[in-house]
């Protein structure tokens, strides 16, 4: 998409964000605007815009948080930092603790399985 104002513009990385809570890729700092007098708002991305899986065509392609929900549009770029390093650490401790879970329920089956036989 072509405006004739930078609608993105990347602006140089900060150093301590956290990786993609998705897709664990390096995450990437924007500037957002509406329009060419519009205030601007920083967002934090992920940078993998790779086609995996089963997605398809190049609009489909790469992480969820490529192209992240609004929430992660912030006034400033120290509130974008948080947001995104906040939300990673988030996501990431809750899917250790249910991958942790699964696992142990999977082991206590086995368990299980084994000593019936
Ligand atoms: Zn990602």
């Amino acid at each position: 998409m072509t405006t004739p104002w930078e609608m993105y513009k990347q602006l140089d990385t900060p150093e301590d964000l956290e990786l993609c809570p998705c897709c664990g890729s390096a995450a990437q700092l924007w500037q957002y605007s509406e329009s060419a007098t519009a205030p601007t708002s920083k967002v934090i991305c992920c940078e993998n815009a790779e086609q995996f899986g089963p997605q398809d065509g190049l609009v489909n392609g790469g992480c969820l948080l490529y192209m992240p929900p609004e929430g992660f549009y912030r006034p400033t770029l120290r509130e974008a930092v948080k947001y995104w390093n906040e939300y990673a650490k988030a996501l990431t401790s809750q899917q250790r603790a249910r991958r942790w879970e699964a696992a142990q329920v999977l082991r206590s089956n086995a368990e299980v399985n084994r000593n019936e036989r």
